[in-house]
């Protein structure tokens, strides 16, 4: 679990702010949900053999006895919520929702046992021109943050009774080679064979290439869905690779699902994923409803746009006022909040540190701000005050205060 410090904040910031204008742009509103829910919330939803809920949730019991754990991801919770609420019944939702998700996994570069997701789920609308529109989005979401090295690679998984018969067709190649299986594979071929497809272990993926293909056994509507989807993406033309092995790591999604992966992170490379998940509402007691939502993992978007060398806008100070005397102290305060007022964008550090002209314009030069206000008995008595500019030579000059706020405004970019 890691500290993100306040260096690192103005990159995640700027990714939180381009994306909320963005999600905006399509009319998803944010909903914000308990960081804790019921255990057998995710049991019911995620699926009893998946990674995350055999082995990665952190569960624990409350005061009262009740099993609990902090949520491993934010679908769940989110389709909770609005049924609890009675907002997942006959009408459309659009809803994005940030914040921390914790699995005990093995921690490596790009994989934290907190991390954080963004998260965006529509509700109510069944047809491919929502699950085109969701990926479109995206791509204009990496267009508006600068980032250019993703590639989307999409699938479908069909309905869950054309799933049902390949997934037996698969369990049995697989157990006709079960010698060539990992040991997590092996474990699976009978209680999820669909995971194998998605094993990172060399052998198995070698064999899983030999493996029936799912695009083969797929019901007409879902084929005609996969392929009204694709036929939305070229003309809205983005490029998409069909990866018949795409599965997710989570049992409930149907139909579409589609990952973004990078070659710039190394071997963690899905910054973002999702799907179609039709049955969820219903297997979690509401009227069946169609859903579909991806969530995107801000630690490796914050990764790769320092890879790709996006700027992160500038957030050090513009000003520094430095104030030396008993009446420049108490009169600085005055002034800042002058100048705070007039200009609320501005960004000026008050020095409280004491100390005389030179340790506080060390400091200033320091605060990486581009002016130095300087305050001392003279200035103060007359209601002036020195302008300084810190990144070049130029002399200071003294002009009065009311004059201040105008001068510096062409130094707020
Ligand atoms: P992976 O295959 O990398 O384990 P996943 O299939 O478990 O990903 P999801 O559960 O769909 O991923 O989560 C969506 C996104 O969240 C992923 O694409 C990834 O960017 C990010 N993510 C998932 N697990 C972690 C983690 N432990 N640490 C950091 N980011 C993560
Ligand atoms: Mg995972």
């Amino acid at each position: 679990m890691n500290d993100i410090l306040p260096d690192a904040t103005p990159r995640w910031q700027y990714l939180e702010a381009v994306t909320r204008t963005v999600l905006a742009a399509y009319g998803y509103r944010e909903i914000r949900v308990p960081i804790l829910e019921k255990t057998e919330l995710f049991a019911r939803s995620i699926g009893e053999v998946t990674d995350i809920v055999e082995k990665e949730m952190y569960s624990f019991e409350d005061r009262n006895g009740d099993s609990l754990t902090l949520r491993p991801e934010a679908t769940a919770g989110m389709v909770r919520a609005g049924l609890s609420n009675g907002l997942l019944y006959n009408q459309v939702q659009r809803w994005w929702s940030a914040g921390p998700m914790f699995r005990h996994e093995r921690p490596q570069k790009g994989r934290y046992r907190q991390f954080h997701q963004i998260d965006v789920e529509a509700y109510g609308l069944p047809g491919p021109d929502i699950d085109a529109e969701l990926i479109v989005m995206l791509a204009r979401l990496w267009k508006c943050l600068g980032i250019r090295q993703v590639e989307l690679r999409i699938n479908t998984l069909g309905s869950p009774e054309a799933r049902a018969s390949y997934r037996d067709k698969l369990a049995a190649f697989l157990r006709g080679h079960a010698r060539q299986l990992d040991e997590d594979s092996c474990r699976r071929l009978d209680s999820n064979p669909l995971r194998v497809l998605d094993s990172k272990h060399p052998e198995t993926r070698k064999l899983v290439e030999q493996a029936p293909n799912l695009l083969d056994h797929l019901d007409d509507g879902s084929r005609e869905h996969f392929a009204a989807l694709q036929v939305l993406l070229d003309n809205a033309g983005v490029s998409y690779v069909v990866n018949p092995r795409l599965v997710r790591g989570l049992d409930y999604y149907s139909r579409t699902v589609f990952e973004w992966v990078t070659t710039r992170l190394g071997a963690q490379d899905a910054v973002c994923s999702g799907g179609r998940y039709d049955g969820l509402v219903a297997q979690l007691g509401g009227k069946p409803m169609p859903a579909i939502g991806f969530a995107m993992g801000v630690e490796r978007l914050v990764a790769l746009m320092e890879e790709e060398g996006v700027p992160v806008p500038d957030t050090a100070p513009h000003a520094y006022l430095v104030r030396v005397g008993a009446l420049a102290e108490r009169a600085g305060l005055q002034l800042a909040e002058q100048l705070r007022e007039t200009l609320p964008q501005l960004r000026l550090i008050m020095d409280c540190s004491g100390g005389g002209f030179a340790n506080q314009l060390k400091r200033a030069d320091k605060s990486g701000a581009r002016v130095a206000l300087v305050l001392g008995e003279d200035e103060a008595k007359i209601r002036q005050v020195g302008f300084k500019l810190l990144r070049n030579t130029t002399e200071q000059v003294n002009v009065p205060w009311d004059t201040a706020a105008a001068r510096l405004a062409p130094w707020l970019e």
